[in-house]
């Protein structure tokens, strides 16, 4: 058995499928009360990360050579897909998804199993405290700006702050602070030198994929104030990035993807008279 701690039969939210602990007090989630998600129309339902294995898969397909996603099928809760960032010291596993089953661990295993999970925000924290267990208790980096919504300080969640964090040898998180005020990007050195960014829905790949969105909600349609957009861009202007990977399998920016960056920043801006 891999489990000791987190099991898969543990209170999960139906509508963002995040994953608590035992005995709190659950009552409505507390990542779906807030004003940047909502709670289900048929009010709040939870489930175990158990029966979604019941019924769903994780989908693996890689972006490009050697950048694997991993997504839950058919869709669950937000339907996000993790990526699982190559490099020197092991793999990365950017986002996570609320499934983590043998099969899902033994396929990461032929890949390299994972040295460390990094989180963008806490809508994709979903089941991390049992990914972590599944491959020994990895270290889970997430922003401290974002404490508050983690479901339980176990000793695998490493809180980092500030501007950046190298997690492992080439991915370095940064805070862009966009749509939550510790949410998180990661810069990877790969793609032979070009650089790319994985940034969940921080800077959200649009419909229109040389561009990108910076909401504070996407739900309930809640614009990201300029002044943190301005100060994200003035981030990123130190880091080249090539390519850059959103929440979804295909929301890809997929080359120049820093003047999609700078020219989204500067639409977005003149779109609000700025
Ligand atoms: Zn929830």
């Amino acid at each position: 058995m891999r489990s000791t701690g987190w099991v898969n039969d543990q209170p999960m939210c139906v509508t963002c499928g995040v994953q608590y602990p035992y005995g709190i007090d659950l009552g409505v989630c507390p990542i779906c009360a807030d004003e940047r998600q909502y709670v289900g129309y048929d009010g709040q339902l939870w489930t175990t990360s158990a029966q979604v294995g019941d019924n769903h898969v994780n989908v693996f397909r890689q972006e490009v050579r050697g950048l694997w996603g991993i997504g839950t099928e058919p869709h669950f809760a937000i339907g996000q897909r993790a990526l699982i960032v190559p490099g020197e010291g092991g793999n990365l596993l950017w986002d996570c998804v609320s499934l983590v089953d043998d099969a899902t661990v033994d396929r990461i295993n032929e890949l390299g199993g994972l040295a460390a999970i990094a989180i963008s925000h806490p809508h994709y924290y979903s089941a991390m405290h049992e990914w972590s267990e599944a491959f020994g208790g990895i270290p889970i980096h997430l922003h401290a700006d974002d404490e508050q919504w983690i479901p339980v300080r176990d000793g695998a969640v490493r809180l980092w702050s500030g501007d950046s964090f190298e997690a492992l040898p080439g991915r370095t998180l940064l805070n862009p602070r966009i749509h939550f005020a510790g949410g998180a990007i990661v810069h990877w050195d790969g793609l032979d030198g070009r650089g790319a960014l994985c940034t969940g829905d921080i800077l959200q790949v649009v419909a229109d994929r040389r561009w990108v969105g910076f909401m504070y909600s996407y739900p309930n349609l809640i614009p990201e104030h300029p002044e943190t957009v301005r100060r994200a861009v003035k981030l990123l202007a130190e880091y080249d990035f090539d390519v850059l990977y959103g929440a979804w399998w295909d929301k890809v920016v997929d080359g120049d993807a820093k003047a999609a960056v700078s020219r989204s920043a500067e639409r977005y801006l003149a779109h609000l008279g700025l």
